[in-house]
């Protein structure tokens, strides 16, 4: 035998009833006789116990009472022949008049005891069920509806009675002794006390309900059918990518819905435990999902972790003083004083000093769980051995649960990790002793984007979702999306990233949209539904956002975005810039950046500083990490520079090859921003720094390459005759080199702590002297390669290059 229960979407609608139906036609079919069990139609529950509100504030119900009858009189309606809707229409309104009746008691009385408010809402799941099983009567003649407040007996705690469970499941027995071969149909939900009063089983009671049916009759199985694919990793209306879990133990359901995985109600399992009864969770609007199925012998999972749950608002009381400390009982006193007073104690931490005790409440039980800590402790309170407790609102748990995690070190680390990263503050932590959850406690506001960040950390095999916000639209910012937009598939597959580009921005519009802006038209997106760019308001906009895994992209080369490097930082944002002046700006920035990453666990990648994408910041923060010195560094950190050099051999003369440069755009529109040598300037003085030397721009020694009357010529083209004028100069400085074997090279050199760039003519034996096209070269020296250096080479500039980098780093920050 099987007890099937039907939540409340699933007696919702005429279309949902027809469904149900046809499921149980199908049981019936392969021969069973399941016993059916009801909630209220969706949303009716919520109805009665607001009209009960209202009317004790001496407000009006008629509104609420005319919704109630057109709900469920337009079902009947639809589902039941028309020669059988009268006595059900009758019925129906017998019982809403009841109800009238009540919530007019109520608005006299201006007055509604928990005793009143559960017969109130007793009312919805008398007429769903009662309705639902007139109309399967039709296909069914063996329907009958049973009322279970006369069969389930409870305390007298309004609201959440507590079940005798022997006598309830004699009476169960009873009845069903006494009907046999009928299809019941039982109201969830609702019971009764010894003097008959109606009372329910809490909010969501109705698979209670099901679970003593099933545990009573000795069921095959309780299926729950309710409107998503069973339990779920996570709350898939807070997290999109939560999946459906095949099996649960017990335990790990009731500990997922104890903290808030409302799919099934926590004392459900108990009866169901006891019997070893399969518990199946299904989708009654999704026919072909099989179901999860909790079970005491679940198959081993992979999972480290089977979900997270979470309570969205919770207040945080915190006692502290000596007066707890090596006090025997003490907490045992406090407990016992909440217990007694209904007061659910969602969660206790204590410090090993003993020297303060947190635990966690309903926010409506808060003030009443401090009045009354301030009068059982009265007398500690006056002898200052304890404080006045604090209330802390606002706050939220974030649980993870798994039996796989008693087995598994690291779960807490990988947690803790994704919820830092993040930069979510852990206000406190719990973990029971049977290592099946751990708890932590943080502010509401963060919660949407922990249970994301989580999520993301736990079930590796998804993909992490990166959302990313892009400053630079110019040709390094739109050859990234183009990267992006080309490789998704690869990124997703090989790198387990999904990077969703949320907002973009350039110096005139920009745009922000958290479902993403596709890739293969963002330039439509950003000239279309944008609005005026205004930083600021961008990152301000970003920040509020607070999505989890957020980056910064920075392709511009301008200071503005760098004066939000640290704000954004320090909301735990990473960045990712081929802006060089963040680095290159005073050595006092460049510090506050890396502190503001170091301590706000933000990743702060620039592999484009130096070298576009070749692999030179990460080679020289790897040969730190691993214990190396840096001794000395030599470089040709310029395309424009390698390649006039490299071709300057010959009978050609030097202001050709500079013009050749030029054609072939290797240079800015005036060649003499490249042959000044400050941005080479700017990428040696990064490396100094990032070698851990607090170098400043000034102190960067540079030899100008030109004469000085080609840089100060007024325009390009006398730039071009000066150079012309300057020949002999240049050939002269050529047939020296080559006299001696050797040729010319303009290198960056750090050694001692000091940084020179100068013209260098190097021989045979030095790794600069083969060097070709427009390549950057660097050679590091350390203790380890002393010998011969580490060298980097490779081409050091263009959009694509840069793009692939900055690509590079996102798919870094996405991957750590
Ligand atoms: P019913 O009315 O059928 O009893 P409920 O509304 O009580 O349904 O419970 C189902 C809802 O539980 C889902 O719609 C879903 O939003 C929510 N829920 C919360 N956490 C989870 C989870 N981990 N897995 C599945 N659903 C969850
Ligand atoms: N109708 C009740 C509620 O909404 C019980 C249930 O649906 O399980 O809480
Ligand atoms: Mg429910």
């Amino acid at each position: 035998m099987k007890v099937l229960k039907f939540g409340g979407t699933s007696v919702g609608s005429v279309a949902s009833i027809s469904t149900l139906l046809d499921i149980m036609e199908h049981e019936v079919e392969a021969g069973e006789r399941p016993v059916t069990v009801l909630s209220a139609m969706s949303g009716i529950t919520n109805l009665l116990l607001q009209a009960a509100e209202e009317a004790a504030l001496g407000k009006p119900t008629a509104q609420h009472l005319q919704e109630l009858e057109s709900r469920h009189f337009g079902v009947v309606k639809s589902l039941l022949e028309v020669q059988r809707q009268n006595p059900v229409l009758t019925k129906l309104k017998l019982y809403l008049n009841e109800l009238e009746d009540l919530l007019q008691g109520i608005q006299s009385l201006r007055e509604l005891t928990p005793q009143t408010r559960d017969l109130v809402v007793s009312y919805g799941e008398r007429c769903s069920t009662y309705m639902v099983s007139k109309i399967a009567a039709q296909r069914f003649p063996e329907a009958v509806f049973v009322d279970a407040s006369e069969l389930i007996k409870t305390d007298s705690h309004f609201g959440q009675a507590r079940v005798h469970i022997e006598l309830t499941e004699r009476l169960i027995r009873c009845f069903c002794h006494e009907h046999p071969g009928k299809l019941l149909f039982v109201t969830g939900f609702i019971a009764s006390n010894e003097h008959g009063r109606i009372t329910t089983l809490g909010r969501g009671g109705s698979d209670y309900t099901a679970a003593i049916w099933g545990a009573a009759l000795h069921a095959s199985e309780i299926q729950i059918w309710t409107d998503v694919n069973g339990m779920m990793t996570a709350d898939p209306r807070m997290v999109k990518k939560a999946f459906s879990l095949p099996e649960l133990s017990y335990t790990e359901a009731m500990e997922l819905s104890y903290f808030g995985a409302k799919v099934i109600y926590p004392p459900t399992m108990i009866p169901a435990f006891l019997r070893r009864i399969p518990i199946v969770i299904k989708n009654t609007f999704d026919l072909g999902f099989a179901g999860t199925t909790i079970r005491h012998d679940c198959r081993p999972s992979e999972l480290p972790i089977k979900g997270i749950s979470s309570i969205n608002d919770i207040s945080v009381i915190n006692l502290v003083g000596s007066g707890m400390v090596g006090k025997a009982g003490f907490s045992g006193r406090l407990f016992s004083l909440l217990a007694r007073e209904q007061i659910n104690v969602v969660l206790i931490t204590q410090a090993s000093s003993e020297h303060s005790i947190t635990f966690a409440v309903q926010p409506q039980d808060a003030v009443l769980a401090q009045q009354l800590i301030a009068q059982e402790f009265e007398l500690e309170l006056q002898a200052k051995k304890l404080e006045l407790p604090s209330i802390e609102p606002d706050l939220a748990v974030l649980a993870i649960v798994g039996e796989n995690m008693k087995q598994t070190p690291g779960i807490a680390g990988k947690l803790f990790q994704a919820l830092g990263r993040n930069g979510i503050n852990v206000r406190a932590i719990a973990q029971g002793s049977s290592e099946y959850n751990i708890s932590v406690i943080i502010s509401r506001a963060d919660l949407a984007k922990a249970l994301n960040a989580v999520h993301d950390a736990f079930f590796v095999e998804l993909t992490k979702t990166l959302h990313v916000f892009c400053l630079g639209t110019g040709n390094i910012g739109s050859e990234l999306f183009r990267q992006l937009h080309a490789h998704r598939e690869l990124l997703r597959e090989q790198n387990g990233v999904q990077v969703n580009v949320i907002g973009i921005s350039n110096t005139s519009r920009m745009v922000i949209d958290t479902n993403g802006i596709g890739l293969d038209d963002w330039h439509s997106t950003l000239n279309g539904g944008a609005e005026p760019a205004d930083l600021p308001r961008f990152i301000q906009r970003m920040k509020a956002l607070n999505l989890p895994n957020c980056v910064l992209v920075d392709n511009t080369a301008s200071p503005e975005p760098v004066a939000c490097y640290e704000e954004v930082l320090k909301a735990s944002i990473a960045v990712v810039t081929c802006n060089k002046l963040g680095n290159s700006g005073s050595y006092q920035q460049y510090r506050l950046l890396h502190e503001a990453a170091r301590q706000h666990g933000a990743d702060f990648y620039y592999e484009t500083n130096v070298g576009a994408g070749l692999p030179i910041i990460r080679t020289l923060k790897d040969l730190r990490t691993s214990g190396d010195r840096v001794l000395r560094i030599e470089a040709i950190l310029s395309g424009t520079i390698s390649f006039i050099f490299n071709h300057f051999g010959g009978e050609v003369a030097f202001h050709e090859v500079v013009r050749e440069a030029q054609e072939r755009g290797y240079t800015e529109p005036d060649p003499r921003d490249d042959l000044n040598g400050k941005d080479f300037m700017r990428k040696m003085l990064i490396l100094a720094r990032d070698a851990g030397f607090p170098l400043e721009l000034d102190d960067v020694v540079i030899e100008p390459m030109l004469p000085t009357a080609c840089l100060e010529a007024p325009s390009v083209e006398a730039f071009y005759k000066q150079l012309q004028a300057h020949q002999g100069y240049f050939e002269q400085l050529k047939q020296q080199a080559a006299s001696s074997g050797k040729v010319l090279r303009y290198i960056g050199r750090l050694e001692d702590g000091q940084v020179r760039i100068a013209l260098e003519m190097v021989d045979q034996q030095h790794p600069f002297y083969l060097l070709s096209g427009s390549d950057n070269i660097i050679s590091f020296s350390t203790e380890r390669y002393k010998e011969r250096p580490l060298v980097v080479k490779g081409p050091g500039a263009g959009a694509e290059v840069t793009a692939a980098g900055v690509f590079a780093d996102l798919v870094n920050v996405g991957t750590r």
